[in-house]
């Protein structure tokens, strides 16, 4: 833990708090109310945590959470009353239900766009909420009463007291977890899904998977937390499992800084207190009994999206220590490389590639060739078929006809991903990077597929030396592009030129055979562009092959050892650079054209 929280006095002041609270003496004596309310405050957090990860960082909102919440009491309500089975049986059980239910939900609706996941939530938590309801076994609308209380090591948690230590520490494991998960290999695969999935799925991270494996850890969190409700209850009906809950849940995480994992407990606290607040007096105030908090609730919700939009936690921040951040090590030993391909050798073959988008053939029965140890430009004219071209390669798009082989191996029916496995590495015309996170840490998505712990192992922090095998490969690969004074600065921080820089060195973290950039040199300044033909030039010296699409024509002229030059979809010409310059087809279509 020391690495997490060093240097952050008032977090321990926190823990200590936290955990001295119930057995203060006398003068300090908390009250039975307040240690009810702290315990229902760490029942949320749990469930709003689990919505840090997948709401916050990972994109997607889910309005059921609560109906998660509900399988885990039910489990253990129904297994414990009805059969007598050991309430931790019951948790194992619960847990296994809630994951194989997320795990369903996730795989129907993950793939889907959007917002057919927020709606399939919907339709989720409305639906259980009924089955509860109905069911003769769970006791219909009046619930399942008499839960037994836990007990741990002989001792019964029945007292709001000491259930609340239990509680609480499920709340540091859930974040510390957390925590782990983020700073991990599928962590910053998990940090790329909001917005940078194409470019995850380019370093060979398989998306879709990765939302289904949050889904389910946040509803496995929801769970635990429903079971911890059931038996401080000892009942359960179906109320607290609503749709309505869901939306709470969800509201506390946005109240707190949803892309924060202390904001969780933060959103818990502000919502409890407050409704709780609310509840006794705005029915004195107005005089009439009903659930009017809902309505304050509703105004709050809208004045934070306006003024804070990041939730209130940025304003506490300061006292709290940051997420920690990834640091390479000195040294580690070092991952494996795959076989080099002799020099001369037929890399990237592409045969007569074809590429339509209704009527318009945008790459035109294209062919051309990529030995190992070239850099080869492809190069034309805007609207010349040169980044559908590129595409069709890493796999971003089919080609209608013709085929692709690369070391010998057909490629053009994989997706990026598998492209990527086999070991083509590639940047993208629009920088794609993830701009809050360090520049060490975006290098290491690019070490991806050389890693292998899940995210199973990353929460329980099993993967500490592949870790620093990732991040030193990454560090060892800044260093090589020559980034590394930038090392620990944010991504977003850097100039264009050193952005671009940035995502060669992800690109050569997969330990590529082929590098494919998309112009590299657009929007560059002079001296950035000179810096980038050096690095060029010294990667290629390294025996590394290059395919470069590029508008501008100076800049490869002196790079590349070959030549492609299309046209409207087609190949016009190709060759050494010095021959194709003098092109008459190049002269007049490229040079003397619009350009
Ligand atoms: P370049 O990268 O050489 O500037 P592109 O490959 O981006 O050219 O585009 C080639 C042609 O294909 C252009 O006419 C462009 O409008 C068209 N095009 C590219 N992508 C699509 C698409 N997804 N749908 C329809 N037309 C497209
Ligand atoms: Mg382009």
């Amino acid at each position: 833990m020391k690495h997490l929280f060093s240097g952050t006095k008032p977090f321990w002041a926190f823990l200590i708090i936290l955990f001295a609270l119930p057995v203060l003496p006398n003068p300090l004596h908390v009250s039975e109310y307040w240690i009810t309310l702290l315990n229902y405050i760490g029942l949320y957090s749990i469930v709003a945590l689990g919505l840090v990860l997948l709401t916050g960082v990972g994109g997607m909102t889910s309005f059921g959470q609560a109906a998660f919440v509900g399988v885990g009491a039910y489990a253990t309500a129904f297994l414990t009353t009805q059969y007598g089975v050991s309430p931790w049986i019951a948790l194992f059980v619960g847990i296994a239900l809630t994951a194989l239910v997320a795990l369903v939900i996730g795989a129907v609706t993950m793939r889907l766009s959007g917002h057919f996941l927020p709606l399939g939530t919907i339709a989720w938590g409305l639906s259980l909420f009924y089955l509860f309801g109905n069911l003769d076994a769970l006791g219909k609308y009046d619930g399942i009463n008499g839960i037994p209380a836990l007990s741990v090591l002989g001792l019964s948690l029945r007292s709001g007291r000491s259930i609340y230590y239990l509680i609480w520490v499920v709340v540091l494991i859930a974040v510390i977890s957390i925590q782990n998960l983020l700073n991990s290999r599928p962590g910053r695969a998990i940090r790329a899904l909001r917005g940078a999935g194409v470019m995850a799925e380019a370093m060979g991270v398989n998306t879709g998977w990765m939302r289904v494996v949050i889904f389910v850890y946040a509803a496995v969190l929801a769970s635990i937390s429903g079971f911890l409700y059931a038996h401080l209850q000892g009942a359960v009906n179906p109320t607290p499992f609503g749709l309505n809950h869901g939306i709470e849940y969800l509201f506390m995480a946005v109240v707190g800084g949803v892309a924060h994992v202390w904001g969780a407990i933060l959103g818990a606290v502000i919502l409890t207190v407050v409704q709780d607040y609310l509840q006794s007096v705005l029915p004195i105030l107005l005089g009439q009994s009903g659930n009017f908090e809902v309505i304050v609730f509703g105004v709050l919700m809208v004045a934070l999206l306006q003024y804070a939009r990041q939730g209130v936690w940025p304003f506490v921040a300061r006292w709290f220590p940051r997420g920690p951040r990834a640091r390479s090590p000195e040294q580690a030993e070092p991952l494996a490389r795959r076989s080099k391909p002799a020099q001369g050798e037929p890399l990237l073959v592409v045969d007569r590639a074809r590429k339509e988008f209704g009527g318009l053939v945008a790459v035109n029965d294209v062919s051309f060739e990529v030995q190992a140890g070239q850099i080869v430009g492809l190069i034309g004219p805007n609207g010349a078929g040169k980044s559908t071209t590129f595409n069709l390669v890493t796999g971003v798009l089919q080609a209608t006809r013709g085929a692709i082989h690369f070391r010998g191996e057909r490629i053009d029916a994989l997706n990026s991903r598998e492209i990527a496995r086999r070991g083509i590495g590639r940047t993208f015309q629009h920088v794609k990077l993830l701009p809050t996170m360090t520049v060490l840490e975006n290098v290491a998505i690019g070490a991806h597929l050389r890693g292998s712990s899940g995210v199973w192992r990353s929460l329980a922090r099993l993967n500490a030396k592949e870790e620093q095998r990732l991040l030193f490969e990454a560090a060892e690969q800044i260093r090589r592009v020559g980034l590394e004074q930038h090392m620990y600065d944010e991504a977003g921080s850097l100039a264009l030129g050193q952005q671009r820089i940035l995502e060669i060195a992800r690109a050569l973290c997969c330990d590529p055979t082929l590098l494919l950039l998309d112009e590299p040199a657009a929007g560059l300044r002079y001296r950035e562009k000179q810096q980038l033909a050096e690095l060029l030039r010294k990667l290629k010296a390294e025996g590394m092959s290059v395919l470069l699409v590029e508008h501008d024509m100076d800049f490869v002229m002196n790079l590349a050892d070959r030549l492609v030059v299309m046209e409207f979809g087609t190949r016009i010409a190709h060759g050494l650079p010095e021959d194709v310059q003098n092109d008459p087809a190049v002269v007049e279509a490229y040079l003397g054209g619009v350009e």
